[in-house]
């Protein structure tokens, strides 16, 4: 069975979002595919507080929900649950395949941002959804009045702490290095709080546990000294990986999988656009995928208008 659109964007979060909005302002026939539900990685974001134009601060989840309202309002067609699984290029059209159905579009957005990457040390995978976790927004609720600890040293890994911080009685950093890498601000604020306390320099060897989590050994980069730490849940934010093989050759990535574009957000396949994180970009932020999806989008719509 084929569908058949002017433009398909693959992927729900921000990015998408914004270049549905923008495509169906454009009068562009499009449809958003999403493989879970729209919001991206931003539905696991408690608290988002440097997207402008809301002082106060926002849930990932009602800023993305706002922004899914509007696309529908614009008639934008969402199909949730649709992983696309291949894209197809034959004689000017795109072939965008999702389980047993394939979507046919002139244009394509690529916007599927990352996906969690696994420390891959004994225990992890055994212990999911058992202690183990890589959403705090999801699963902290769990924990509430125990300790947890939280791997990594980047802003997921402080702002995810300071979610978990709310609901568990304790919060263990992790970082294998000494100095943290992400923004001053969540620095500042974790280092301010209470429940949260930083452990440098200590590398997770593996998570124990029959079970339930019950500890995590880690191995100090200074002493080489191994030491276990008691905690129920263990949640990993060691860095973000984009899934773009099912792109094959259209696009070009860099050696992390990343797409290359130009500044017109543009791939190597005419047509074939990328937004968001799952670009090559050096600041993956909300805002900054807003405007990737905008500019995709308004790039995508001239595309089409001179195929028209
Ligand atoms: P990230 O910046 O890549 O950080 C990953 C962290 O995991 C690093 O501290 C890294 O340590 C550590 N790590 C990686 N491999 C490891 C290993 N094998 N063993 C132990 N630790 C390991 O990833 P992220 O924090 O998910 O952020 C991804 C992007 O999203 C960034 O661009 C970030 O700015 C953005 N983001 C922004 C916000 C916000 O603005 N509030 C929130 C979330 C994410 P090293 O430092 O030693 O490399």
């Amino acid at each position: 069975m084929s569908n058949a659109y002017e433009a398909a964007i693959i992927g729900g979060g921000p990015a998408g979002l914004t270049a549905g909005i923008y495509l169906m302002r454009a009068g562009i026939e499009t449809i958003l595919l999403e493989k879970q539900i729209v919001g991206g990685a931003a539905l696991n974001t408690e608290h988002i507080d440097n997207y402008p134009g809301f002082p106060d601060g926002i849930s990932g989840s009602e800023l993305t929900g706002r922004m899914a309202e509007q696309a529908r309002k614009l008639g934008l067609v969402i199909k949730e649950f649709s992983r696309a699984e291949g894209v197809g290029y034959t004689d000017g059209f795109f072939e965008t395949g999702v389980d047993k159905e394939s979507y046919r579009s002139v244009g394509v957005i690529a916007a599927m941002g990352t996906e969690a990457l696994k420390l891959g040390i004994p225990g992890e995978e055994t212990l999911v959804g058992r202690g183990v976790s890589y959403c705090a927004t999801c699963d902290g609720m769990f924990f509430r009045n125990l300790d947890v600890a939280v791997v990594g040293g980047g802003d997921s890994a402080l702002s995810e702490a300071l979610t978990l911080a709310n609901i568990a009685a304790k919060v263990y950093v992790i970082h294998r290095r000494d100095q943290l890498r992400a923004q001053q601000i969540l620095q500042a604020r974790v280092s301010r709080h209470d429940k949260i306390e930083l452990m440098l320099g200590k590398v997770p060897l593996r998570i124990n546990g029959g079970n339930e989590v019950e500890s995590i050994a880690l191995r100090d980069t200074k002493t080489d000294g191994e030491s276990e730490l008691k905690v129920s849940g263990v949640f990993f934010y060691v860095g973000l990986r984009p899934e773009t093989g099912f792109l094959g050759n259209l696009a070009d990535r860099d050696d992390a999988g990343f797409i290359v574009t130009d500044e017109n957000l543009r791939t190597k396949t005419p047509g074939l656009f990328a937004a968001g994180d799952v670009r090559r970009k050096s600041l993956r932020q909300i805002s900054t995928a807003v405007g990737d999806g905008a500019l995709a989008a308004v790039n995508l719509e001239k595309f089409v208008l001179e195929k028209r």
